[in-house]
């Protein structure tokens, strides 16, 4: 049993910091959000009502929490809180640069760090499912791992500091570009008399294959656990999508890499949230793109 503080209750962190005390782990949890704790409660985890209160005597601290400056800001509070050797998780999706300095902060501390960002959505959180891309020294994942086992199925070690957030950007990069790939031979296929079933069968078995097509098809019928057949209720909303495209594309700015297609994915998924779609699966896209057409 180790002693976990868990800070950042919401969609992800509450079901993570559950799947934790389901381990056997000594779980104490904060959230700015009082409901979030109270829910949090309800499935084992000690309530806190401080961060320093729930830090106490902890071996490990972990942060799930919405963006860079938040984790930068309670990792910055961490300092004055945590004795040396103190393992410190941050499972957020943040840019590699916050990241970066969030090791930096943990190693003037002399504790020890993990940029460990997820995939597998709230349906993996809370199957306890989900991948890890973990980023750190090889100390800090030995002594990780076995937490992080906990909460999910896949713990892949991607390098050192930054190297999960590296991952996870270019991973999502990846599905946004592909998402409207396939909306797109949709929107073509419909154009040219094909229906969606045969474009699917084809593509599906083909060089076209890919994890948007098979398992997030965005056409409802083929696929029928795909959001399209929902009403494109989120799966993985939009406005998480246009945030992981920010990030790649703020990345590729600092690198100076080339993602000519990341940045017009990010683009339209802008253009799809400013309508007011940020709710809706990402999928949803292809309704955006049919417009364009005029249909
Ligand atoms: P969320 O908004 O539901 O939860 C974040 C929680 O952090 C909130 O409850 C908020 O009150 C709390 N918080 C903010 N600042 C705090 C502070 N200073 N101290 C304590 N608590 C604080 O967000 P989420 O959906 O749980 O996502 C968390 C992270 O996981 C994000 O970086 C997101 O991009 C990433 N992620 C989300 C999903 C998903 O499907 N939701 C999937 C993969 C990754």
């Amino acid at each position: 049993m180790t002693k976990i503080a868990f800070v950042g209750l919401g969609n992800m962190g509450g079901p993570m910091a559950a799947n934790l005390v389901k381990a056997g782990h000594d779980v104490r949890g904060f959230d700015l959000s009082e409901a979030s704790v109270q829910a949090a409660a309800a499935s084992g985890v000690n309530a806190a009502s401080s961060l320093s209160e729930a830090v106490r005597d902890a071996d490990c601290v972990i942060t799930m929490l919405p963006k860079g400056q938040h984790v930068i800001a309670v990792w910055s509070d961490l300092t004055t809180l945590l004795p040396e050797g103190t393992l410190v998780i941050d499972c957020s999706t943040v840019d590699v640069e916050s990241a970066r300095k969030a090791h930096q902060l943990a190693g003037a501390m002399n504790c020890v760090s993990l940029d460990a960002p997820v995939s597998g959505g709230t349906g993996g959180a809370t199957a306890g499912t989900l991948t890890f891309m973990v980023g750190g020294s090889e100390k800090a994942f030995a002594a990780g791992r076995p937490i992080l086992e906990a909460m999910g199925k896949k713990i892949v070690h991607c390098g050192g500091a930054g190297a999960g957030q590296a991952a996870k950007i270019c991973n999502n990069m990846i599905l946004g570009i592909s998402m409207i790939g396939v909306c797109e031979a949709f929107g073509l296929a419909e154009k040219l008399g094909l229906s969606h079933q045969a474009l699917f069968d084809v593509a599906s078995t083909s060089s076209g294959q890919c994890w948007s097509l098979t398992t997030y098809c965005p056409v409802p019928g083929p696929v029928p656990t795909s959001p399209a057949n929902n009403d494109y209720k989120p799966g993985f909303a939009a406005a998480l999508m246009l945030k992981d495209l920010m990030l790649s594309q703020e990345a590729s700015r600092q690198s100076g890499a080339a993602t000519p297609l990341g940045q017009h994915a990010a683009e339209l998924y802008a253009e799809f949230e400013k309508a007011g779609h940020g709710g809706d699966d990402f999928s949803a896209i292809i309704h955006m793109l049919r417009e364009k057409a005029g249909t």
